[in-house]
């Protein structure tokens, strides 16, 4: 726990809360209840670090970047390495612990939403391991375009159920999976995919994530002797970023910065998704936080190169921190990210995911700013293989000079 943790009523500050129809209060205060048990009992929680370690094979690498250090000349790089986790990054973290939670509970299913698939195919891997079943909803457009994850989650043994009413996309399928719920409760736990949605979501994804903060901190001392000036991640709902930035929260001397994707640029309406840069005070998804949004309230379009980051709010923690001035929240765009991803690539044969070169894009400016003397640590949430076809094709329609 952290000096800037939620309070009892799941409020950071202003924001966080539990903002649920009335059917779905019960559930939640169920979940919460559980989570609040569970988070106290030394079995729960050894079991927990034991599935950590034996099967999503922590504690993962704080690499030195140095090839990259070179290349951009200044503060010494190292990139925590969650691209090295089993199914290639910080979501089976998460996915672990809520399964592990769901069975302590009782449940037999775990439902959710997916997107782009990363989330349900994570969640699929921890269902099939502890002999859950699962079911993962997804917009119609989204099972066509990311085919290869569908494919995945069903060899895990999950149930995709393709969601075909509306824009048939993200939004719908968390509809469709919250309805689902609703009706079934008694015997299924909701795998929220990061520190997104009701009390106690927010701050349990974030207990679940803080492990990768509290291995850097301890990595980096042992290889440094010292502190990083700065600390580095990806902000789509913000989970691999709260993991990182939770092991540094009280070190003030540690600036934190959480990188948004600009997509086309902040200025295009419906081309980016920088919530905490261009969002509002609003309500989504049953938290209280900031919300790129219309007048009307509804959550505008957005976009990302990245599909894991292309989500209109942002988990509360992160609009209460940014609200205190403790974390910096910078943008990257479309362009930046790609050569972000090419660089690493070529320079240390790292393949970073899309989401995560966004973070690698601000280490390497930070790099330049500190110089010499400085240390930075960026998140490496995930690897890239899943986005390499995207890439390529990409690039052959935008060839870059
Ligand atoms: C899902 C995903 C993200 C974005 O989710 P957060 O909750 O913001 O961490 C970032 N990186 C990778 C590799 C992902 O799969």
């Amino acid at each position: 726990m952290t000096s800037y943790d939620a309070n009892a009523e799941g409020f950071f500050g202003e924001f966080g809360g539990r903002f649920v129809p009335p059917h779905l209060e019960e559930p939640m205060a169920e979940v919460a209840r559980a989570w609040a048990e569970a988070k106290a009992d030394p079995t729960f929680l050894g079991e927990y670090e034991r599935l950590l370690t034996l099967y999503a094979g922590r504690p993962s690498v704080l690499f030195p970047a140095d090839n990259l250090t070179r290349h951009v000349g200044g503060a010494r790089i190292y990139l925590k390495r969650e691209d090295l986790n089993h199914t290639g990054s910080h979501k089976i973290n998460h996915c672990l612990g809520e399964a592990l939670l769901a069975k302590r509970m009782g449940k037999k299913k775990l439902i959710a939403e997916t997107g782009a698939g990363q989330h349900g195919v994570a969640l699929a891997t921890a269902a099939a391991y502890m002999g859950l079943e699962c079911e993962i909803h997804m917009g119609a457009i989204d099972v066509a375009k990311q085919h290869p994850n569908v494919v995945r989650m069903e060899m895990l043994g999950a149930k995709v159920v393709p969601v075909e009413f509306g824009g048939r996309s993200l939004k719908e399928a968390v509809d469709s999976a919250f309805d689902t719920y609703a009706r079934d409760f008694e015997d299924v736990f909701f795998g929220i995919g990061s520190v997104v949605g009701p009390d106690p979501y927010p701050s349990m994804v974030r207990e679940f994530q803080s492990v990768v903060g509290r291995e850097a901190r301890e990595q980096i001392l042992s290889l440094e002797g010292r502190l990083p000036d700065a600390a580095v991640a990806c902000v789509g709902g913000g989970s691999n970023a709260m993991g990182l930035f939770s092991g540094f929260l009280d070190d003030e001397g540690v600036a934190l910065y959480g990188v948004e994707p600009a997509g086309e640029g902040v200025e295009v309406p419906g081309r980016h998704a920088a919530t905490m840069t261009k969002g509002t005070p609003g309500t989504l998804h049953g938290m209280a936080t900031t919300v790129l949004q219309d007048e009307s309230g509804e959550p505008s379009a957005v976009h990302s190169i990245a599909s894991g980051l292309d989500y209109p709010g942002v988990g509360p923690q992160h609009a209460y921190l940014a609200s205190l001035g403790r974390v910096t929240y910078v943008t990257a765009t479309d362009d930046e990210c790609l050569d972000a991803f090419s660089t690493l690539s070529r320079v240390e044969g790292i393949i970073p995911a899309l989401e995560s070169s966004h973070a690698i894009v601000h280490a390497m400016k930070l790099a330049r700013e500190l110089g010499e003397d400085g240390i930075v640590v960026a998140n490496l949430s995930g690897r890239g293989d899943k986005d390499v076809d995207y890439v390529a094709e990409y690039l052959a329609e935008h060839p870059r000079s």
